[in-house]
C-alpha cells in the first residue's frame, strides 16, 4: 500500500477572519480523503523551526474553529523565511516530517514566499544532500512539493479574486462602526473622517462608502479627477458629513491625502472655510478582529476543500495555483501571475497611472467605484439625458422584507435623478398600488424626496413598503390602468418570489393588457434565496449572518451547560439554501431541507452517529451539537419533533432541544455585502430598463428582454428572461429555481460535519 499522503496547512501574514475554518476545512477534508493532516503554528517561523511547530492533527482537534476570529494556529512575520538559509532550514523540516503539500493561507507576501520556496525546492533538497544534512534516500521520496495558496487578507488586495478570506467581516465591521459614528454625528452637526486599513488597495474604504452613503472616500486607485479640496468646498452641506479614508489614499498627483489633512479643510475657521467640527476616528485593529461574517466561513471553507482537491490533482507538471473567487464561483489560477498582477497595481498607483491600477481591479471594483460616484453626485450632474429620453419609473417593494432592498432603491432613484428620469414610488406593494385609486389625495404613488431618500442606505426593512399581494389578486386590470394613468415608461421590482411570480403574471397578460408592454426588471430579494435566474439574493446574506451568530451564541450554551442538540429551525420556505449554507458556516451536524426530505432512515442515521460522538467524548469535552432543518423539510418531523425524538433516543446521556430564531433572521441592519450588491445590481436594473427608452410598449411586447431578472449565475451578472424562466428554469409548485445550485453544498456539510452516509429518501 502507498504512504498517506501529508498535507499541512498553515496561516502566514496578517491574520484574518476565517482563517480558523479555512484550517478546519483543510484539516477535515484531507483525512476525509484518506490523507494525514498537519498543522504548520506561527506560520513560516513554525516551518524553519519546526519540531513541535509541526503537529499532525485529528478530526476533533479544529471543532469549533469556525466561531473563532484570528488563527488559532498562529501567524508569524518571519525574517529568516526572506533569506535562503531559512528555507533551506524549512526544508529539511519538511522533508523530516514526510510533508509533501503545503497549503498556505495569506496575503500576497506570504504566496509569493510559497511560490519562491516551490521553485527553489529541487535545488534546496540538493543542497541539503551535498551538505550532508539529509541524505538521498531521505528525499528520494519528496522530490516535488506540492503547494497551493488561500487568499487570507482583509484588505481585499489580490487579483484575481472577487474577494479575499476575510475582507467582508472587516467591512462589516468598518460598517459596524461608520453606522454608530453616524448617530452622533448627526446629532452633534458634526464631521468625521475615518480612516480604514488599505495602503495599497482602496476596497474597504469603497465599499464602506458604497454601503454606508458616506459622502465622501478617498482611495490609492482612483483619485477624484478635480482638486479634493475644492470638491469638498462645493459639495458639503449636510447636517453631518462623513468621510472615510483608505490609509493609501493619493490625490491625482500621486500625493498622499491623510486623515489629518482632511480634518484640517473640514475645520478650518478662516474667512471662507467650512468650519465644521470634525473629528478623526482611526478604526486601526479592530478592522481585523472578532469572528468570521457568514460569507468569509463559507468562502474560507469552501476554498480550503476546494485546496485539498487541487493538492491531489497536482502532478509536479502543475503549475502552483492559488484558490479565487469570480461573483459566485470557486475556481483555481495561477498563483504567480495574480501576485505579479498585485504588485503591477502597486507600482501602477505609485507611478501615478491611475487608469491601469484600476484596470488591474476586478469589475466589481470599477462598478462600485462609479456606483459610489453616482450615488453621491445625484444632484450635480452631467449625465442627464435629453427631455425626449427620459423616463417615468415606478418601483415597487413586493413579498417579506429583505436586507438591501432600501440600498437598491435608494441606489436606483440616484441613478433615475442624475439620469433625469423620473422615479416614483409605489408604496405597499401592488396591493397598496390598487387601493390607492381613485380616492386619496396623498395616494401611494408618490414621487420620491432625495433628501430624505439618501438616508436609506443603511436601514432594514422596506421604507416603500412591501406587500405579499400579487397584481392578479388585486386584479389585473386595475393594475393596468393604473400604470397607464400615471404613465409608467417602466417599472422597477425588488423582492422575492411573489414578485417573481408578479412579473410572470403581468407578462402574460400583455396581449389582454396593452399598458402592460413596458419594460420590467426584477432585483431579487428575499432572505429564502429561492427566486429563479440568480444564485443570490439581496437579504440572504444578512440572513445568513443572523442565523451565524444566533446559532454560535446556542451552540456556546449547549456546550457550556451541558451535553445538548439544538434543533433549530430555519426560514427559507421550500428552498433549503439558508439551511443549508447556515450548517456549512456554523459546522452542523446535520441539516434538514425540503429537496431531500427527512426520512425515519435518516433520523436513525444521525441519531445514532449523535450517539457514538458523545460516547467517544467520555464527558472530556462539553459537547454542544448543532442540527438544522428548514421549516418545510417535513410535513410531520418539526424541530421540536426531532429534539424530542433525540431526546427519547439518548436515554439521559445528553440533551436535546428545539430553538426557533423566526423573524430575527431576517435581520436589523443589512450586511454590507447586501447593501453593496444592492447598490451595483439595483443601477444595472435602470439602465437596463433605459435601454428601452420612453414610449417602448410598441417593440417591448416581443422582445423578451422586456421582462427580466438581473442575478448572479457562476461568475457572471446577467440578465435571464422571463419567459425561459417560467418555462425551463421554476419549480412552480415549490417556488424555488428547478436547479438548485447550491445542493453541492451539501455534500461539504455533511463531509466536515462527520455526518455518516444516510440513506436517501425516495
Ligand atoms: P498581509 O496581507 O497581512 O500583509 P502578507 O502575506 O502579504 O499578509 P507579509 O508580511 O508580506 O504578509 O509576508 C508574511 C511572511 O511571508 C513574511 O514574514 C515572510 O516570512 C514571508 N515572505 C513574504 N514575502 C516573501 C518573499 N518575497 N520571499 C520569501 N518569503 C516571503
Amino acid at each position: 500500500m502507498a504512504p498517506k499522503k501529508k498535507i499541512a496547512v498553515m496561516t502566514s501574514g496578517g491574520d484574518s477572519p476565517g482563517m480558523n475554518a479555512a484550517v478546519r476545512a483543510v484539516v477535515r477534508m484531507t483525512i476525509h480523503m484518506g490523507c494525514d493532516a498537519y498543522c504548520v503554528y506561527e506560520g513560516y517561523e513554525g516551518l524553519v523551526q519546526g519540531s513541535n511547530l509541526i503537529r499532525k492533527m485529528e478530526w476533533d482537534d479544529v471543532r469549533g474553529w469556525l466561531s473563532e476570529g484570528g488563527t488559532l494556529i498562529g501567524t508569524a512575520r518571519c525574517m529568516a523565511f526572506y533569506e535562503r538559509p531559512g528555507r533551506l532550514t524549512a526544508a529539511k523540516n519538511l522533508v523530516l516530517s514526510g510533508i509533501d503539500a503545503l497549503i498556505i493561507c495569506g496575503g500576497d507576501g506570504s504566496l509569493t514566499g510559497a511560490d519562491k520556496f516551490r521553485s527553489e525546492w529541487p535545488s534546496l533538497l540538493k543542497e541539503l544532500v551535498s551538505t550532508g544534512e539529509l541524505t538521498a534516500d531521505q528525499v528520494k521520496d519528496c522530490q516535488h512539493l506540492n503547494i497551493v495558496g488561500l487568499v487570507g487578507s482583509i484588505d481585499n488586495d489580490l487579483a484575481g479574486t472577487d474577494a479575499t478570506i476575510g475582507c467582508y467581516s472587516a467591512l462589516a465591521r468598518i460598517c459596524e462602526m461608520v453606522d454608530y459614528i453616524e448617530a452622533t454625528a448627526s446629532s452633534h452637526s458634526r464631521a468625521f473622517v475615518i480612516e480604514v486599513m488599505g495602503r495599497h488597495c482602496g476596497w474597504l474604504a469603497l465599499m464602506a462608502g458604497v454601503a454606508t452613503g458616506a459622502d465622501f472616500v478617498f482611495i490609492p486607485e482612483r483619485p477624484r479627477e478635480h482638486d479634493w479640496k475644492e470638491d469638498m468646498h462645493r459639495k458639503i452641506g449636510k447636517r453631518k458629513t462623513i468621510v472615510i479614508v483608505a490609509e493609501g489614499a493619493r490625490d491625482k498627483n500621486g500625493t498622499k491625502i491623510t486623515a489629518e489633512e482632511i480634518k484640517d479643510l473640514l475645520a478650518d475657521k478662516s474667512e471662507g472655510g467650512l468650519a465644521l467640527d470634525t473629528r478623526i476616528t482611526t478604526l486601526g485593529h479592530v478592522q481585523r478582529g472578532g469572528t468570521a461574517v457568514a460569507y468569509d466561513r463559507m468562502l474560507a471553507t469552501l476554498q480550503g476543500v476546494e485546496a485539498v482537491k487541487a493538492v491531489l490533482d497536482a502532478t509536479p507538471e502543475t503549475e502552483t495555483s492559488f484558490i479565487a473567487i469570480t461573483e459566485n464561483q470557486i475556481v483555481r489560477k495561477p498563483l504567480m501571475k495574480a501576485v505579479a498582477e498585485t504588485k503591477k497595481c502597486s507600482e501602477a498607483v505609485d507611478s501615478k497611472d491611475f487608469e491601469l491600477a484600476m484596470s488591474l481591479r476586478d469589475s466589481e471594483f470599477e462598478d462600485q467605484w462609479n456606483s459610489y460616484m453616482l450615488t453621491t453626485n445625484v444632484l450635480v450632474n452631467d449625465e442627464i439625458l435629453p427631455e425626449e429620453s427620459r423616463m417615468k419609473i415606478g418601483f415597487i417593494n413586493v413579498g417579506a422584507p429583505a436586507g438591501g432592498m432600501n440600498a437598491a432603491v435608494r441606489a436606483a432613484v440616484a441613478y433615475c435623478l442624475s439620469r433625469g428620469h423620473e422615479p416614483l414610488a409605489i408604496h405597499n406593494g401592488f396591493a397598496g398600488f390598487a387601493r390607492h385609486h381613485g380616492d386619496k389625495p396623498m395616494g401611494s404613488v408618490r414621487p420620491f424626496n432625495w433628501l430624505e431618500v439618501d438616508g436609506w442606505a443603511s436601514k432594514g426593512g422596506s421604507e416603500i413598503g412591501t406587500n405579499r399581494e400579487l397584481p392578479g389578486d388585486s386584479g389585473m386590470e386595475l393594475i393596468a390602468n393604473l400604470i397607464e394613468e400615471y404613465g409608467l415608461d417602466a417599472l422597477f421590482l425588488v423582492g422575492g418570489f411573489e414578485a417573481f411570480h408578479s412579473i410572470s403574471q403581468m407578462r402574460k397578460a400583455r396581449d389582454q393588457y396593452p399598458s402592460l408592454c413596458i419594460p420590467m426588471c426584477l432585483l431579487p430579494a428575499t432572505v429564502s434565496n429561492n427566486v429563479p435566474g440568480t444564485e443570490y439574493s439581496l437579504g440572504s446574506d444578512t440572513c445568513l449572518n443572523e442565523l451565524v451568530s444566533y446559532c454560535d451564541k446556542i451552540k456556546q450554551s449547549a456546550s457550556a451547560t451541558r451535553r445538548r442538540v439544538f434543533v433549530i429551525e430555519t426560514q427559507g420556505g421550500r428552498s433549503g439554501y439558508i439551511a443549508t449554507l447556515s450548517g456549512l458556516d456554523v459546522g452542523a451536524s446535520a441539516v434538514y431541507i425540503p429537496e431531500e426530505g427527512i426520512s425515519l432512515e435518516m433520523l436513525n442515521a444521525d441519531v445514532q452517529h449523535l450517539k457514538k460522538v458523545f460516547n467517544n467524548d467520555n464527558g472530556q469535552s462539553r459537547a454542544g451539537r448543532l442540527i438544522l432543518v428548514n421549516e418545510k423539510a417535513s410535513k410531520v418531523y418539526n424541530a421540536k419533533l426531532i429534539a424530542d425524538i433525540i431526546r427519547e433516543e439518548a436515554h439521559d446521556r445528553f440533551e436535546s432541544r428545539e430553538s426557533i430564531p423566526g423573524h430575527v433572521q431576517q435581520g436589523g441592519v443589512p450586511s454590507p455585502m447586501d447593501r453593496c450588491r444592492a447598490v451595483r445590481l439595483a443601477i444595472k436594473c435602470i439602465q437596463h430598463l433605459e435601454s428601452f427608452g420612453c414610449n417602448a410598449h410598441n417593440h417591448v411586447k416581443k422582445d423578451p428582454n422586456s421582462t427580466t431578472v438581473i442575478g448572479i449565475q457562476g461568475s457572471e451578472v446577467v440578465f435571464t428572461p422571463m419567459k425561459e424562466l417560467e418555462e425551463t428554469g421554476t419549480d412552480w409548485p415549490n417556488r424555488r429555481p428547478k436547479l438548485a445550485h447550491w445542493m453541492g453544498l451539501s455534500e461539504v456539510v455533511n463531509i466536515l460535519g462527520g455526518r455518516p452516509e444516510y440513506p436517501k429518501p425516495e
